[in-house]
């Protein structure tokens, strides 16, 4: 199936859950994600060949809580999905001439939008969307080193990334017609993506 027009799903439409979007839309904005998009879980593709990107060429493998073999196997996080039929993408835009090579930067711009993923799904919770849980982008950096295998030092902020959930990105954004392009350059601008799956 092609997915050239882009696809949105709107959340139930009431006056009260649009407001409620467009609040975290500007609550976003303070955290790097610049673009919110409803998409039905459906349209999120769950792929094996994410986990082994995981366990063969990333150095955080084993690493982490936020990490495989913590977070969930493919088929788990199929089964999680399941319960959700609605959740929303969250975009950020990342100029990072220091990726790599400052990892202090990088930490401090990967920290802010972690937060602002956990700090929006905390408002939707309160906002009536009990089940909300976030998917937050690239590998947890809340500390300089990650404590695991002894016990995580930001519990309540600690949540598994969207990669480490073995979720094809690209695909899902193929899924819903969203363009993209891969950097080829550490200078390069990059987008980074959470999501949060909302009931
Ligand atoms: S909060 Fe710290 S200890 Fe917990 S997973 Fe993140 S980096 Fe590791």
């Amino acid at each position: 199936m092609q997915h050239n027009a882009k696809k949105v799903y709107p959340l139930k439409n009431s006056r009260k859950e649009k407001d409620t979007i467009e609040e975290i839309r500007k609550l976003g904005k303070k955290y790097n994600i610049n673009e919110i998009i409803p998409l039905s879980t459906s349209d999120i593709c769950v792929a094996q060949w994410v986990r082994l990107k995981c366990k063969y060429g990333c150095n955080k493998y084993g690493t982490s809580w936020c990490c495989p073999p913590e977070t969930p196997a493919p088929d788990k996080t199929q089964a999680f999905l399941n319960e959700y039929k609605k959740a929303l993408l969250l975009c950020g835009t990342i100029t990072n001439g220091h990726f790599y090579r400052d990892n202090q930067k990088k930490r401090r711009i990967q920290i802010n939008t972690w937060k602002g993923t956990v700090a929006l799904e905390r408002y939707l919770f309160l906002a009536g969307y009990y089940k909300a849980f976030s998917l937050v982008s690239e590998n947890c950096a809340l500390c300089k080193e990650c404590s695991y295998p002894d016990e995580c030092k930001f519990p309540t902020d600690r949540r598994p990334s969207v990669e480490s959930c073995s979720i094809d990105v690209f695909q899902t954004l193929r899924n819903i017609g969203k363009p993209f392009r891969i950097a080829h350059d550490v200078t390069e601008e990059y987008n980074c993506y959470s999501i949060i799956l909302l009931e």
